[in-house]
């Protein structure tokens, strides 16, 4: 497992306030991370600060095998360079069929499916790609009438259809039933055994499923890293997140 991302020390204020402090951080390809930590622990910043919506104050975030320095790059261009970002809230097309809401991904600027000489076509890729995230048997239906659960996996395979290096999730787990929350794990280990995915999360069993490495952020800095139950042992972990 080689570094696909690279944060050294990246600092960010905001009116003087430190929501990320001299962060070093570093993501492997392929590999499964969760990221926990209290509320304004900086979790959000940072996956802002990856995928160019707000830019730091010092740092340089590395990335790929060219190591280009995200910090310096466009939020489409970043895009384009195969970084997908999944927000909490599913933002689908709810008047579209799941098909069209997977064409549309594809057909994207960001896909490279486009220019791939196989050939399957949009909707033989759609498919695959449906099948991926549970949703063969609903190709047809509008996204609109999908459950919260399903549209969360709609929006992961329009992120997966435009084949991302690096897949930042945040709260997948959120509002869904335990049975939703246990295919989307199995959903995300799948995606993480090609590629990085980056799992922002609160609810804990979703994490153990995870079964991956855990860091975990305080204060915009990594408190503590490793297995989940390393983390949880972690008497600083126990005072500032797990003891509340
Ligand atoms: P988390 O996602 O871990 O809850 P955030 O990254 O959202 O934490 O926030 C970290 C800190 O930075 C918080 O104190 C938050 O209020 C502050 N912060 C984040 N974004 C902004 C912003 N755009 N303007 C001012 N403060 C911000």
């Amino acid at each position: 497992m080689s570094a696909l991302l690279e944060v050294s020390g990246v600092s960010k204020s905001f009116d003087g306030f430190k929501a990320i402090d001299n962060l070093s951080f570093s993501i492997g390809e392929p590999e499964l991370r969760a990221i926990i930590g209290p509320n304004g622990a900086g979790k959000t910043t940072f996956m802002d600060l990856v995928t160019g919506k707000t830019r730091p104050d010092s740092g340089t975030i590395r990335y790929g095998s060219a190591s280009q320095d995200l910090t310096k790059m466009s939020e489409a261009r970043i895009a384009r360079a195969g970084i997908g970002r999944k927000f909490q809230k599913p933002t689908v097309f709810d008047d579209q069929t799941v098909t069209e809401n997977l064409t549309m991904a594809l057909k994207s600027p960001r896909s490279p499916f486009t220019v791939l000489m196989r050939r399957p076509s949009l909707v033989e890729r759609a498919a695959e790609v449906a099948d991926q995230v549970g949703l063969r048997g609903d190709m047809g239906r509008r996204a609109g009438t999908l459950s919260h659960g399903q549209k969360q996996w709609l929006e992961i395979g329009m992120l997966l259809a435009q084949e991302p290096r690096l897949l930042l999730v945040d709260e997948p787990a959120a509002g869904m039933t335990a049975a939703e929350r246990e295919r989307t794990t199995a959903m995300l280990v799948e995606a993480a055994k090609s590629r990085a995915v980056v799992v922002i999360e609160h609810d804990m069993e979703f994490v153990r499923r995870l079964k991956c490495r855990v860091s975990v952020l305080h204060e915009g800095r990594v408190l503590a890293e490793g297995s989940l139950d390393h983390v949880c042992a972690d008497p600083r972990v126990i005072d500032v997140y797990l003891g509340r």
